[in-house]
């Protein structure tokens, strides 16, 4: 059982609400240089189509500012009015200032502490880009990063450190100072004008225990939005399988409103991926449903032939493609689970488990493969298209149980409901 959910300061970001009793909400950042309004459009477009509830952009030059208004406009005439967030560093303050369309368009800020100013300019052009959010009703993000933590701060602190009888290890020090940094920003925010709970709080760390150690600190020290992620996750499985590993965690503390993976993508990569990630960790945790889970059995010696994993990925790419539609369709679709098996060994008794599921045949068993609906057997396919058959039962299942958005219940006849060609017999293998 995972722990409540730690109680936050609720805000809006747009109209997406953060923090509070709303759900975990799912965000992800463009990697396109925002001044190419085209490839960013098209890039939101997809990160959306995928699941992003909120997109971060680039904000760092005086084309990328004077880019974020006609973004907005074209993603609003293309039925896509993602709330956009906006990340400056060093001269956020100016280009706010310059481009008021900019700080207009954008539904929140993202400051980092450590990246505002050098100096004596640091404090100024900080409370102007808080003025700024001040007076156009934004959200900020506090977003501290321990690549570019305060660096008087992080000295301030190991020299005090330094001076105690029984010094703390510098790693202790680092995530303190890290904490300290966030804390006082917002601190600093709140003086300035802004509302408490308008800011949300990240401290992003690129080690899993150090994430887990700095968000439970900031978590027992304030009841700011916290948004989580781990920096510089790294590439493939290593920055899902790191990422998971500290938000989950978390996560199951009742730590975190809002959570995004920093995955590196391979070159000319599938940006998508980092939202379907935070998705899957949500999802298989049980804190929110986005897409029907495909229970897959990893294969064995039972099963020499590749049909099952075709099949697997097959449903999975088909449910995926077809998410967009259902999700405005079909109520409750994304709690459906679907099971495609390798061999008779578990397969019917995880197919029975699942909404639907098919058994396959394996090694040396019958070239039949039962199909399971609600722990029933309802039909065996055989043959050559046993592949778009079971796609074509997803289709009829969800078809079938699912209310239709609008109150309407969808076609209730199993039997009509069944394809022509696929018969419903129920016979043993
Ligand atoms: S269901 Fe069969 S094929 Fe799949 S892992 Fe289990 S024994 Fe192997």
């Amino acid at each position: 059982m995972s722990s409540p959910r730690r109680s936050s300061a609720s805000t809006r970001i747009g109209p997406v609400r953060l923090g509070g009793a709303a759900p975990i909400v799912v965000q992800s950042m463009t990697n396109t240089d925002t001044a190419d309004i085209e490839a960013t459009v098209r890039q939101v477009q997809a990160l959306v189509r995928a699941g992003s509830e909120l997109v971060r952009v680039t904000v760092n030059s005086s084309e990328a500012a004077a880019a974020v208004a006609p973004i907005r406009e074209r993603l609003e005439r293309a039925g896509t009015p993602v709330p956009l967030i906006g990340d400056f560093h060093f001269n956020g303050h100016k280009l706010l200032r310059e481009h008021p369309d900019c700080a207009v368009a954008l539904a929140k800020y993202r400051i980092n502490p450590g990246n505002v100013g050098r100096g004596s300019k640091r404090d100024p052009q900080f409370a102007e880009m808080i003025e700024i959010a001040c007076r156009h009703d934004k959200p900020v993000r506090i977003g501290v990063n321990w690549g570019s933590l305060d660096a008087d701060l992080l000295t301030r602190m190991m020299d005090e450190n330094s001076a105690l009888p029984q010094p703390r290890a510098a790693q202790e020090v680092m995530r303190s100072a890290v904490v300290q940094s966030a804390l006082q920003s917002a601190q600093r925010a709140e003086e300035l004008g802004l509302p408490h709970e308008r800011i949300v709080l990240s401290a992003k760390v690129s080690g899993v225990q150090d994430l887990i150690a700095i968000y439970r600190d900031l978590a027992a020290r304030c009841d700011y939005a916290l948004h989580l992620g781990l920096t510089e996750a790294g590439m493939g499985s290593k920055g899902i399988v790191a990422s998971t590993a500290g938000m989950a965690v978390l996560l199951q503390e009742g730590i975190g409103d809002t959570i995004r993976v920093s995955l590196t993508p391979q070159p000319n990569g599938d940006r998508t991926q980092e939202v379907i990630v935070a998705q899957e960790i949500l999802q298989t945790m049980g804190l929110r449903s986005f897409t029907p889970l495909v229970v897959a059995c990893p294969g064995c010696g039972r099963t020499t032939s590749t049909f099952f994993q075709e099949l697997a990925d097959r449903i999975q790419s088909h449910i995926r493609a077809r998410m967009p539609v259902w999700r405005g369709e079909y109520a409750g679709v994304e709690e459906m689970t679907v099971a495609v098996m390798g061999c008779v060994v578990n397969g019917p008794g995880e197919s029975k488990h699942a909404n639907i599921g098919i058994s396959l045949p394996g090694t040396g068993e019958r070239p039949v493969a039962p199909v399971y609906e609600d722990g029933e057997k309802t039909v065996t396919l055989k043959g050559e298209r046993i592949a778009e058959e079971f796609q074509q039962l997803v289709e009829q299942y969800v078809a079938r149980h699912y209310v239709r958005t609008g109150g309407a219940q969808a076609t209730a006849n199993p039997g009509s409901a069944t394809a022509s060609h696929i018969s419903r017999t129920g016979t043993q293998p």
